[in-house]
């Protein structure tokens, strides 16, 4: 029998990111019994790393913005192969989401009225994004945070959970284990809301923490539930280069959004170059123009450099890969310039972006508001993920929801900066919501003693192993080299191919990774479990993207550089096939409701 402490919920909630605390605060606003689990302490997800801002068409900055623009500029983003209907919820419901955070007590940067202030940035028409300096993310979680734990959600800190529990078709709860002690805990629930992140560890150069390597994805795929998407992974164009330790910090948009230049090795804006043809009527031909954008002028388009993230991540790499690169790999990028139109522009930098002051400052010695700094593409979001209904959150497995990072569908092929913060609001709260409702209406499933040893067992099985010499470090190293090189920005059939073989030995190499000690404070082991995850998320973006023979949005194929139709009308689906082999087949998107394909022609 395996020694386990149990717990029981209505509804378990796996991550405390913002899709996490606001799914258990809205599932404990109905009523409900609600757990909360998290690898890390609460208050230190990813989230809290985030940046620029929070999307929302709350018009405060320009009275033109509306849902109907926000909806749009999504759907353009994500390059129409977006779920319509996430989109369209998400532009309607977002700015509510945004006031409700800041009557729990979020404190917005202000417009000169008193209203919330919204910045630039890219793929948005209309300054959109509600933020806090360049330190959005903490105050979302801690409004969050402190806004949930007053409604007596239960939370489980630096606990990880290894495996979902099935009674039949249906969820019945969790296997989790203690980081510190490695004590089992088994969670028995109504119903499960995966909110567990991103997956950028799989890469080399990753703006992502430790946390995100793909759990909830995992966890839901071996439940049989289906992954959707998986080959459209973001790489942010501006990670740091140097130095070499910090490689891939996100250096955020808000730097591009405040009038911050991308420039060559010549001190050319490359970005003037190539402007997409969708994009041409909104974007500025001149530099000029570009900055009075910047300043408000309404009559003024936005400058190339707030395009969509995937365009500008390529353009960057086209200027490196022509040895146009900047010393250490990346380009320039200048906010410093404002000094030409802003008196006094050290103090306006500092005070609209204090983080980015002090990263480049402490990390790498560089005075931004006098210097360039060196940028580069960082992998940074997967719009992949758990495939859920638009409306309830609920996966193909009764009873298991996903929503964030974890989840797909709004953001189509690429995902607009700020998007995600209000999709972790949006469908969020839709989640906890639905999970709830779904809880009340069914009896708590069984949990079976037999799942929980064989999880137990695989668990485990890491201190079982002969010495081979294999660490887990070391497979988890030679993933992220490979998912970086033939997987990556640019990608074509027989590097993906290669990948796929290598991928295999990998899984080889994973299953003899030695570990030592024992279960107490190990992150050898924990790395050990971590890199299944870390696996098949590879290996379904490898198969994904193989399918997907044209380039859109955050996959781009040199083999096949072009959009086509055809390919814009399906989705690529993985699940788990019954020999235990993942399957893989496109679905067809469904048909967008004329009244919404209007207002996209009407947007123009
Ligand atoms: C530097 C940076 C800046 C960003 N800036 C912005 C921005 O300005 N605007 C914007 O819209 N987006 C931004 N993003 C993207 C955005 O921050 C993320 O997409 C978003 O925060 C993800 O939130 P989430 O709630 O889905 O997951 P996360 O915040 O990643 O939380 C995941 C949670 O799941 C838990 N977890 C994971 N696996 C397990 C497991 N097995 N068992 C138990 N718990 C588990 C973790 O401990 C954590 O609590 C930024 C991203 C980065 C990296």
């Amino acid at each position: 029998m395996t020694q386990y402490q149990a717990f029981e919920h209505d509804v378990l909630i796996i991550g405390a990111g913002g899709a996490g605390l606001r799914a258990a605060i809205e599932a404990s606003a109905a009523g409900v019994k609600v757990g909360l689990v998290c690898k890390s302490l609460l208050g230190k997800a990813h989230t809290v790393m985030a940046e620029g801002g929070i999307a929302a068409a709350l018009a405060n900055v320009d009275d033109r913005d509306s849902w109907k623009v926000h909806f749009s500029d999504t759907m353009r983003g994500g390059q129409y192969v977006n779920n319509w209907r996430m989109a369209e919820l998400h532009a309607k419901e977002a700015p509510d989401r945004v006031r409700e955070l800041e009557a729990w007590g979020a404190l917005f940067d202000r417009t000169s009225d008193g209203r919330i202030l919204q910045r630039n940035f890219g793929g948005h028409r209309y300054p959109r994004l509600a933020h806090v300096g360049d330190r959005t993310g903490l105050e979302m979680i801690r409004t969050l945070q402190d806004h949930g734990i007053h409604l007596g959600i239960d939370v489980h800190m630096e606990c990880t959970v290894a495996g979902l529990l099935k009674d039949g078709d249906r969820i019945a709860g969790a296997f989790a284990y203690e980081r510190e002690r490695g004590y089992f805990r088994v969670f028995r629930a109504k119903a499960v809301v995966l909110a567990t992140g991103g997956i950028g560890r799989a890469y080399k150069i990753t703006s992502n923490s430790w946390e995100c390597t793909g759990d909830g994805h995992t966890l839901a795929y071996d439940a049989g539930a289906e992954l959707i998407d998986m080959e459209y992974m973001q790489f942010h164009p501006t990670g740091m280069v140097w130095p070499p330790s910090v490689r891939g910090l996100l250096v955020t948009e808000g730097v591009r959004g405040e009038g911050g230049i991308l420039l060559n090795n010549d001190g050319r804006r490359f970005m003037f170059d190539e402007i997409p043809d969708n994009y041409k009527a909104q974007t500025a031909d001149n530099e000029e123009e570009g900055w009075r954008y910047c300043q408000g002028d309404k009559s003024a388009r936005r400058p190339p450099e707030l395009l969509t993230r995937d365009h500008v991540a390529r353009c960057i790499v086209k200027e490196v890969r022509e040895g146009r690169g900047s010393p250490h790999g990346g380009v320039f990028l200048d906010i410093a310039w404002i000094k030409k139109h802003i008196k006094n522009s050290e103090e306006h930098i500092k005070k609209k972006l204090p983080s980015m002051y002090h990263q480049f400052k402490k990390l790498g010695d560089i005075d931004i508001t006098r210097q360039p700094m060196e940028v580069g593409p960082t992998s940074h979001y997967i719009m992949g993920g758990v495939r859920v209904d638009a409306d309830t959150q609920m996966s193909g497995v009764p009873g298991l929801f996903a929503c964030g990072e974890c989840a797909a569908g709004i953001n189509g092929a690429n995902r607009l900066g700020g998007n995600s913060l209000s999709d972790l609001l949006v469908f969020g709260k839709r989640a906890g919501e639905h999970a709830a409702a779904y809880a009340r209406g069914t009896k708590t499933g069984a949990i079976d003693e037999a799942q929980v040893a064989a999880v137990a067992k695989q668990v485990l099985e890491p201190f079982e192993r002969e010495a081979t010499g294999e660490t887990a470090f070391a497979v988890q190293h030679d993933l992220q080299d490979l998912m970086q090189a033939k997987v990556g920005i640019v990608r074509n059939e027989a590097d993906m191919a290669e990948a796929l073989g290598a991928l295999q030995r990998l899984n080889e190499r994973a299953r003899r990774a030695q570990v030592e000690g024992n279960r107490d404070y190990n992150p050898g082991w924990h790395t050990t479990l971590d890199l299944h995850n870390l696996l098949t998320v590879s290996e379904a973006i490898a198969r994904s993207a193989i399918l997907r023979k044209e380039s859109r949005g955050g996959h781009f194929r040199e083999d096949f550089p072009k959009k086509d139709d055809a390919a814009g009308k399906v989705s690529t689906v993985v699940r788990k096939g019954a020999d235990g082999a993942m399957e893989i087949s496109q679905v067809p998107i469904p048909e967008m409701p004329p009244e919404l394909a209007l207002i996209i022609k009407e947007m123009g």
